[in-house]
């Protein structure tokens, strides 16, 4: 009873023409952002999320203690937690579903291949399933990710271009995910947008990823690995800031549409939409050190090793024309400008002052 309190509070609109969303994923770095910022603009919010250990969860509990500050309930379970889902659809007539719950990560999948299939798969397959019975039918929005694009080298990487070389499990299993909805879409009238994701970062970001270990690791006067691929070419990213994605993601959900019922081809078929969300301007990795080297006021000392061909795509990089005309979508925070918000961030959640620990 106490919970079903809670769900329902944290699920109420307050604004005219406002949705409610239940966000999976919501303890972590991109449903964090997102589940706030629709919060703040008086979207009705619910978050999902099972507080694994993929990376310390500490970090996950203190995004939950933000969003409790700003109204924000969090239900800590699994998206494979079939009858859970049931209830909360129960109580809340979700309009939309932000699906970001995932694991992560593409070096991981080496040692931990199965928690890709639970989460990535199953999990995905699990609230499909609870998003066609659900009445009304929410409208989906869910990250997919920019390693569906794999070995391609024909950049910018456009939505029309081929997805059929993935690098590693964690690319096959976003591929997965896009066969999956689409497969939700024409059967039963879901509305579907897959968004893309180029290596996002920003504050309260993910601590695997290298820009955040990188920062650790120069601030503590370790060494840095730093990736170089075939012929001594540098690695390059298109990184995108939080924000920037947090923006694509409302204008997806926005524009979603309606979910039309499985008997959707009567009433005319739902949509499914896929789109990079990407800065379109990738930089290279030591580009990145030397940002961050800048930042921190610190020399990085580094390796430079070959990439180990285990599941690293060389450079990525958005088209993303397709995002900018539906969903007026603008990224406008470049490197320099977001590494410098994250570096803050660090040095003031860490408890670093002038660079040094405060204890
Ligand atoms: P994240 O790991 O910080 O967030 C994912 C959250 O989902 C975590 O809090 C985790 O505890 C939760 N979760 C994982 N499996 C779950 C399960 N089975 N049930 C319930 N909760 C579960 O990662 P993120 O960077 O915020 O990524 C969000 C989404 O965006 C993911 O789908 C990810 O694959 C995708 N993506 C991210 C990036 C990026 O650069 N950050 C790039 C491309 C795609």
């Amino acid at each position: 009873i106490q919970w079903e309190k809670q769900v329902r509070t944290s699920a109420q609109i307050h604004r005219q023409g406002g949705m409610s969303v239940l966000v999976t994923g919501a303890a972590g770095f991109v449903g964090s952002h997102v589940s706030l910022a629709l919060k703040r603009r008086g979207d009705g919010v619910v978050g999902l999320d099972n507080f694994n250990d993929y990376y310390d969860p500490s970090l996950k509990k203190a995004r939950k203690a933000l969003l409790s500050t700003h109204g924000v309930f969090i239900v800590e379970a699994d998206v494979n937690d079939a009858k859970l889902l049931a209830k909360l659809f129960d109580v809340v007539a979700f309009t939309h579903v932000m699906h970001l719950a995932a694991q992560a990560g593409v070096r991981y999948a080496m040692e931990n291949p199965q928690s890709y299939v639970h989460s990535n798969i199953a999990g995905l397959v699990t609230l499909m399933e609870a998003c066609k019975s659900a009445n009304p039918q929410p409208a989906i929005v869910w990250a997919s990710s920019s390693s569906v694009y794999g070995l391609n080298e024909k950049v910018p990487f456009s939505e029309l271009d081929q997805t059929d070389q993935p690098a590693s499990l964690y690319a096959a299993t976003k591929k997965a995910g896009e066969e999956i909805t689409h497969t939700y879409n024409h059967i039963y009238g879901l509305s579907i947008t897959g968004l893309r994701f180029f290596t996002v970062y920003g504050p309260w970001g993910r601590p695997d990823m290298a820009y955040f270990s990188f920062t650790r690791n120069i601030l503590q006067g370790k060494h840095i690995t730093v990736y170089r691929g075939k012929n001594r070419v540098d690695l390059a990213r298109d990184f995108t800031y939080i924000d920037d994605i947090v923006k694509g993601c409302l204008g997806s959900l926005d524009t979603s549409g309606k979910s039309t019922g499985s008997g959707g081809k009567k009433r005319g078929p739902a949509p499914y939409r896929i789109f990079n969300l990407g800065n379109t301007s990738p930089v290279t990795v030591p580009t990145l050190v030397s940002i961050l080297e800048g930042h921190l006021k610190v020399k990085a000392k580094k390796n430079i090793v070959d990439m180990p061909g285990n599941g690293d795509v060389p450079f990525t990089h958005a088209n993303i024309s397709s995002a900018r005309m539906e969903l007026g979508y603008k990224p406008t925070t470049d490197l320099q400008t977001g590494l410098k918000k994250f570096v803050k961030w660090y040095l003031s959640y860490y408890g670093y002052n002038h660079g040094k620990p405060l204890n």
